[in-house]
């Protein structure tokens, strides 16, 4: 099993074996040696379906403190659905991880139901960029000590409209946090604000 050669721990590989994981993807195997040794900025080019949410779902639970309940890390998604599946696909990753949460933030759903859940502890939040601005506005979520910012389908968050929402979610956040950009295709938008956010990012390709 070549999972067990990229640096993952021994909780994580426990969760690879339940899954039913035999081999790491290409970005996979790509990403996660990268990620987990360094303190680094990527911007990867990978579609759907090519495993890109535990390319940087295994480094993000590894990274992150469990014993600490302050949100260490943002992961910010074009959808609602995909919110959810990523969501459900890092409970699965952590779920020999005792006390790591993950709480996802959508709209259309309850705005306090939410923050509450927030309000409990969580490490890692997975939000759609205008239900995020909403809760940043009210106040209700802080991002302002995040060590990890995942922004998945960049592409498809700017093409919805979220630029502004993501730039303002951004400035949010503090310059030290590493900054994981996945998008299937690289218009000039999504170049900017590479360049605006992130720190000599390394590349990858699928
Ligand atoms: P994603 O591209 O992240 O949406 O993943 C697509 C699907 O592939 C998800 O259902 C994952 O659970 C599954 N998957 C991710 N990595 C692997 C792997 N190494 N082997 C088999 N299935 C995987």
């Amino acid at each position: 099993n070549k999972f067990e050669q990229l640096g993952l721990n021994e909780l994580l590989l426990l969760a690879v074996k339940d899954l039913g994981f035999e081999n790491p993807s290409e970005v996979q195997e790509k990403a996660i040696p990268m990620l987990l040794e360094a303190d680094i900025d990527i911007v990867a080019l990978a579609q759907t379906g090519t495993g890109k949410t535990a390319a940087f779902g295994f480094p993000l639970i590894q990274k992150i403190d469990a014993e600490n309940r302050n949100t260490q890390a943002l992961i910010l998604a074009p959808t609602r659905e995909l919110c959810l599946q990523i969501t459900n696909e890092l409970k699965l990753y952590s779920k020999y991880v005792k006390g790591l949460d993950v709480v996802a933030v959508y709209g259309g759903a309850s705005i306090t139901d939410q923050a509450r859940q927030i309000k409990r502890g969580a490490q890692i939040i997975v939000a759609t960029p205008g239900r995020m601005q909403d809760m940043i506005n009210r106040k209700l979520v802080n991002i302002s000590q995040i060590d990890f910012c995942v922004l998945d389908e960049a592409d498809e968050m700017l093409n919805m409209g979220f630029y502004e929402d993501m730039v303002a979610i951004l400035s949010e956040t503090p310059d030290t946090k590493n900054t994981w950009l996945f998008s299937a295709t690289m218009p000039a938008e999504v170049a900017r604000i590479a360049k605006e956010f992130m720190r000599h990012p390394a590349e990858i390709t699928v």
